[in-house]
């Protein structure tokens, strides 16, 4: 059965006072993947942050609302000199499930080892985050996600400040995730990727500027950069 719709009701939210959402009304088909689109400043981040539930909004609603999502923060935002390794990393998503001082069961490294392959990045298990290229480092972060095995997938400009045969990869490995039958939401600032996905929210200065098929959703939208 896939995961259920994500319904965004009215959710106005901001940073003390100043508001940044204004009575943002979507859906978020469940199982798919879904791009945020629009360019910097829009409020992506912030929609993130509501799905994510570490923002508050000051009004509107969420349904349906027990869900325990894994997010990928921007990866610029990652310290690049962690000194864990690439099979670390992904086994801490499994902490949520286990505590993080309990040993992991046989039952959580195999998803490990399944979300290691998924993303292309078995070969690296041993090797540390701080040696790993970009496009690498954010599949590691893909295959922790993917480890915490939640229905709902959030990822912030996955694809940004990566060349492009990364992102190329990151985008096809955001694919494989939501193949698994997660809910898949992805901001983007970029067009090009904002096309691969199922479904795409296009936000103009915290509104929602349209909604639907990325085909529709975009036509006419020369980037979703700022001019
Ligand atoms: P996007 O991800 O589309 O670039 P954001 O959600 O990050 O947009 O930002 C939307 C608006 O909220 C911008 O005007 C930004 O300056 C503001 N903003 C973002 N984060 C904060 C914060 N922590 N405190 C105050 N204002 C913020
Ligand atoms: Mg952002």
């Amino acid at each position: 059965m896939p995961p259920p719709d994500i319904r965004i009701a009215g959710v106005t939210a901001g940073y003390r006072g100043h508001p940044v959402l204004h009575e943002l009304s979507a859906t978020i088909p469940g199982g798919q993947v879904t791009a945020l689109a629009g360019p910097n400043g829009s409020g992506k981040s912030t929609l993130l942050g509501i799905l994510a539930g570490v923002i508050t909004p000051s009004a509107g609603t969420l349904r349906p609302e027990h869900v325990r999502p894994a997010f990928v923060v921007q990866h610029s935002s990652v310290p690049p000199t962690l000194p864990i390794t690439v099979g670390e990393t992904v086994a801490m998503g499994r902490w949520a499930h286990r505590g993080a001082w309990r040993r992991l069961t046989r039952r959580d490294r195999t998803i490990v080892r399944e979300c290691l392959d998924l993303m292309n990045i078995a070969d690296l298990a041993d090797r540390r985050l701080d040696t790993l290229s970009g496009g690498q480092r954010q599949r590691a972060l893909l295959a922790q996600a993917l480890a915490q095995e939640s229905g709902l997938l959030l990822l912030d400009e996955p694809t940004t400040g990566l060349d492009s045969l990364a992102q190329q990869e990151i985008s096809e490995a955001v694919r494989r995730a939501g193949d698994q039958g997660v809910t898949v939401v992805y901001a983007t600032h970029s067009r090009e990727d904002a096309l691969r996905a199922d479904h795409c929210l296009l936000l103009r200065d915290g509104r929602i500027a349209a909604q639907g098929n990325p085909c529709t959703v975009l036509r006419g939208e020369r980037t979703a950069e700022p001019a």
